[in-house]
């Protein structure tokens, strides 16, 4: 289990990537490459920075006013071993996590490789970013193709579940 990151940057309060007051980590490192992406300077694997996950979580417990955490890109999912520790600790001590992938939800459920970055998210933001459905009038989400899953009455009920905040 990696106990570093390789971010892009990080949002310590944000009200646009969630709901209530979150702390946002950009992973660096994206294969979707989606015409009109809103952050292509995240893509390279080879940019960015290393972080540990002390330092993300120490800079979390000094603001009082966060409810939780966002997972953006880049792709977590390509880093999900080091991301689901993250997704863990956060959640640990009492944070909400969300995380954005490009990829679809069935296409994670259906890889044979470990879950924890699932297992470990609240609501999951999934689909590439599709240029020609983006909407500026969509909560937390770029284009009308992606979903907000709520991840923890998917798991409750074995299906997927749309989450009613978007
Ligand atoms: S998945 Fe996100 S970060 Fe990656 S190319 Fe698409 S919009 Fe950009």
């Amino acid at each position: 289990m990696s106990d570093h990151l390789r971010i892009a940057g990080v949002v310590k309060e944000s009200i646009v990537d969630g709901p209530g007051i979150r702390f946002v980590v950009f992973a660096q490192g994206c294969p979707h490459h989606c015409p009109g992406c809103h952050n292509p300077a995240s893509h390279d694997f080879k940019g960015g920075q290393l972080v540990a996950i002390d330092s993300i979580i120490d800079e979390m417990n000094k603001n009082p006013l966060l409810h939780g955490i966002t997972l953006s890109g880049g792709e977590p999912f390509e880093q999900a071993q080091a991301f689901a520790e993250l997704a863990r600790r956060a959640q640990a001590v009492g944070y909400h996590v969300m995380t954005y992938t490009g990829y679809s939800y069935e296409s994670l459920i259906d890889k044979k490789q470990p879950q924890q970055l699932l297992e470990h998210t609240d609501l999951l933001v999934d689909g590439r970013f599709e240029v020609a459905q983006k909407s500026l009038r969509l909560k937390f989400r770029g284009s009308q193709n992606q979903r907000i899953i709520d991840m923890n009455k998917s798991r409750r009920e074995n299906r997927l579940v749309l989450s009613e905040i978007g």
